[in-house]
């Protein structure tokens, strides 16, 4: 095969301004939010299921890998081509193509934006819950193949709890449907299994999600401390006295600092850590809630606690969470987003030892993340270009998911496995762990070329998958 008859079949389907193959446009896409790199052979920009279809079986056909990807997004090198190959563009897939209110539920396309979603049904009065910081930028398959959490899952529940089906065209571009508009499909739960497969299952290329009523009202608290352990001891104990606010999240002094720098949201820049709380439901109930958590936070050491008192306040408050990653990029050219969990009542002992980590290697590591569900982000700030840095980042990196494991937790929270934790994963799983996940991925996938190279270390006996 020649990569020239290659890109002519793929011409032929989506036409020759929709597939590249330049140098220059190559490496626009040899790269997404992690730290590795890899040059893709060709991308393709794809617009209907039927088109994927048919550029996955030339794909198919001549051998080839393929990487769908959406907003690039991702922190773990879910979209770096790491076999060469082509990248499925699936952005102009972005349509919604229906929303069916009495049904609670909507059909989009994966190239659609969380936010553009949540846009388009807030007039409605509706919403879909999973809310990944990325929001603006990252897409709705995306979110699918990560099982993307959000600030607002903590309450309701990630990515997973609310697709309801899938279209699927599998490595051999057969279409495929998985789940659908009925709650209780028959058969296997593929939806469950296809959802967090990180591109290694096939491409999507439609979304039933699940939508719900907005809440009739909003509350949204700023809770301060001096110290990062009364702030995280306050987490356990709000959960602890039945209370299940929307959004539970925390950020630290250094976070804060570089949030105020870049937008100005008002945060105090001399406390320890802040707690963004967000209670939702019957206006009626509301007030009830704000008090008793307010009570709890002053009780556990918070210097003060502040509520928003109108949606420009609130605003503020979300602005400056969601952008906190934005705003950490200021401070140094590069950082490694380290995503791990533990069970909230660690989250002293955890954050006690991530600062432990930075201090073994001389490294910055603020953090900013999910405090409710125990998902850690530290940020651990390096500049790239210093192959030495790097190396140290990457160890410390490892170190905070082992910890994250032997506190009982796990080595991701919601940003996937990708390339980056390959080797962590037999932290949590065994070898016959890692065989039986890797005979799911042979039967949607059997000529393994579907982002080929993720996710799994290759078993210590090879011989034994079949
Ligand atoms: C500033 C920032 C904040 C973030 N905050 C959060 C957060 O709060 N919560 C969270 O969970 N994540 C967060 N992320 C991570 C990231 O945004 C999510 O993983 C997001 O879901 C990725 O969406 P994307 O469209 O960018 O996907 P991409 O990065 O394009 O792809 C991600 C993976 O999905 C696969 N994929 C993409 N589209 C398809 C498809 N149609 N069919 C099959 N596979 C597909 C790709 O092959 C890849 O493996 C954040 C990232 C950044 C940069």
């Amino acid at each position: 095969m020649t990569h020239q008859a290659f890109v002519q079949s793929l011409r032929q389907i989506v036409g020759a301004a929709n597939v590249l193959d330049s140098d220059v446009h190559l490496q626009l896409y040899q790269y997404d939010a992690y730290l590795e790199e890899r040059r893709p052979d060709a991308v393709v920009f794809v617009h209907s299921t039927e088109e994927v279809s048919r550029v996955v079986k030339v794909c198919h056909d001549f051998g080839v890998p393929f990487v769908p990807r959406g907003g690039g997004t991702n922190l773990s090198g879910g979209t770096i081509p790491f076999k060469g190959g082509v990248v499925l563009e699936m952005i102009r897939m972005n349509r919604l193509l229906e929303v069916d209110v009495p049904n609670l539920r909507a059909r989009v396309q994966p190239g659609m934006f969380n936010l553009e979603l949540g846009n388009a049904l807030a007039p409605l009065g509706y919403q879909y819950l999973p809310d990944p910081a990325s929001q603006k930028a990252a897409t709705l398959g995306g979110n699918v193949a990560e099982n993307s959490g959000g600030p607002h899952c903590f309450k309701y529940g990630v990515t997973t709890n609310h697709v309801m089906g899938l279209t699927v065209v599998l490595s051999d571009g057969e279409i495929v449907t998985v789940g659908g508009e009925a709650p209780d499909q028959p058969g296997y739960d593929l939806t469950g299994v296809f959802v967090g497969s990180e591109g290694t299952f096939g491409v999507c290329t439609e979304v039933v999600v699940r939508i719900v009523r907005q809440a009739e009202g909003v509350k949204t608290m700023l809770a301060i401390y001096d110290s990062i352990e009364r702030g995280s001891e306050t987490v356990s104990a709000i959960v602890a006295a039945g209370m299940v606010p929307a959004t539970l999240e925390m950020m630290d002094q250094l976070v804060i600092q570089a949030v105020e720098k870049s937008l100005s949201c008002g945060l105090p820049l001399d406390c320890a850590t802040v707690l963004i709380i967000e209670v939702d439901g019957l206006k009626d109930d509301l007030e009830a809630q704000t008090e008793a958590i307010e009570r709890l936070c002053l009780a556990h050491g918070a210097r003060e606690v502040r509520v928003a008192k109108n949606d420009a306040e609130r605003a503020l408050l979300w602005a400056g969470r969601r952008g906190a990653f934005g705003a950490v990029a200021r401070l140094t050219p590069s950082y490694l987003v380290c995503d791990g969990t533990v069970p909230r009542t660690a989250l002293p002992e955890v954050l006690r030892k991530v600062a432990e980590v930075g201090e073994k290697y001389d490294l910055q590591i603020p953090n900013v993340f999910h405090a409710g569900d125990g998902n850690l982000h530290p940020l651990i700030l390096f500049d790239w270009r210093d192959a030495e840095q790097k190396e140290r980042v990457m160890k410390a990196g490892m170190e905070i998911l082992a910890l994250c494991v032997q506190l009982g937790g796990t080595i991701s929270g919601e940003h996937g496995v990708g390339l980056e934790k390959m080797d962590a994963m037999r932290l949590v799983l065994s070898e016959a762990d890692i065989r039986s996940q890797l005979k799911v991925k042979q039967a949607f996938d059997p000529s393994d070329l579907a982002n080929p190279g993720k996710i799994f270390p290759a078993p210590l006996e090879v011989a034994h998958v079949q």
